[in-house]
């Protein structure tokens, strides 16, 4: 017995934002899959439960309101670890180092937020990049015309369809972008944000934030942890 009260049953359940790829995204069967996802199934066995995905708006889970209505246990979603959201989330350990990145077009390759002046950018609403921009736009007085999408899939397509000239999000999830669309879209500057990624459980739920806790650590130290970032990140 662990201690961990669990929303039901039998089930370590999850919220997340989809799709976040190579976070967690869904396959071709439409299983929900990917680095996070991974992760949290090494808790669910750990747990002896299995690992229900809900896919939820991403403001629902950053503000607490999906953790503390019951709807999940834990919220894995390629989440920032923020001083804000500490006030009304528990974080894990930090599991992922992650930074914001500009994409474009291949061959239109925008280098700075001042050649962004007069023209589009676009954004994932509710996100730390969303959060970069906006705050970097007022403090430089930048005359852009900052976009804030939905989801990752609809900034990606913005981008696609030239509604856009540039988008900005994690790292990461532009490299799987390129990689799943080889020659359409370059990452053409990185803007060094430091940030780390963490899982989070409703605050003071203390016994199934050090399940979360012992199975980063674990996974870290058997070499578990190097072959899910294999797998779901690359080199
Ligand atoms: N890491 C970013 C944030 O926490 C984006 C997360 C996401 O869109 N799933 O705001």
């Amino acid at each position: 017995e662990s201690g961990v009260a669990l929303i039901k049953a039998g089930t370590l359940t999850t919220c997340t934002h989809l799709p976040y790829a190579p976070f967690q995204s869904k396959d071709d069967s439409g299983k929900v899959v990917g680095f996070d996802v991974a992760l949290i199934d090494l808790v669910a066995t750990k747990l002896q439960v299995t690992q229900a995905i809900v896919d939820t708006p991403f403001e629902g889970i950053k503000s607490g309101a999906d953790l503390n209505s019951g709807k999940c246990d834990v919220a894995a979603a390629g989440m920032t670890i923020t001083d804000e959201r500490k006030k009304v989330l528990d974080f894990s350990d930090p599991y992922f180092d992650a930074t914001q990145a500009l994409a474009t077009p291949t061959g239109k390759e925008v280098k700075t937020l001042e050649e962004l002046v007069g023209r589009r950018l676009g954004v994932q609403g509710g996100t730390t990049g969303e959060d970069y921009i906006k705050t970097q736009v007022k403090e430089k007085n930048l005359k852009i015309e900052v976009v804030s999408y939905k989801d990752l899939a609809a900034l990606q397509q913005a981008l696609a369809t030239n509604q856009v000239v540039a988008a900005v999000n994690d790292l990461p999830v532009w490299n799987e972008y390129i990689k799943a669309n080889p020659g359409k879209v370059a990452v053409a500057a990185g803007f060094d944000t430091g940030e780390q990624y963490g899982f989070a459980v409703k605050k003071g739920n203390a016994a199934l934030l050090k399940e979360v806790n012992a199975a980063i650590a674990a996974a870290k130290s058997d070499g578990t942890y190097d072959k899910i970032y294999a797998e779901w990140i690359g080199e």
